[in-house]
């Protein structure tokens, strides 16, 4: 029997991650939707954190991952 697409169970898979890693900024611009200033924000991932979830989102697939945020060095 052939299989019919549009009933067939299709494997869901993560295509597209949008992730801001912080709010932390050091403009201030006007239009900014993030609000973003100086912080330090509770909550936010460390770098060892932010490593290890890519390892994690890694294993479940190739999506694309779009970072935004601007990290003070
Ligand atoms: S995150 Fe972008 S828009 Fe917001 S203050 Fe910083 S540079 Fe400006």
């Amino acid at each position: 029997m052939k299989p019919n697409p549009h009933t067939e169970k299709k494997e869901s898979a993560i295509r597209l991650i949008a992730w801001e890693i912080t709010r932390n900024c050091n403009l201030s611009c006007m239009h900014c939707r993030a609000s973003a200033t100086l912080g330090p924000y509770t909550g936010e991932l460390d770098t060892r954190a932010c490593l290890r979830l890519l390892d994690q989102i890694a294993e479940t697939g190739t999506p694309i991952i779009i970072l935004t945020g601007q990290v003070q060095v």
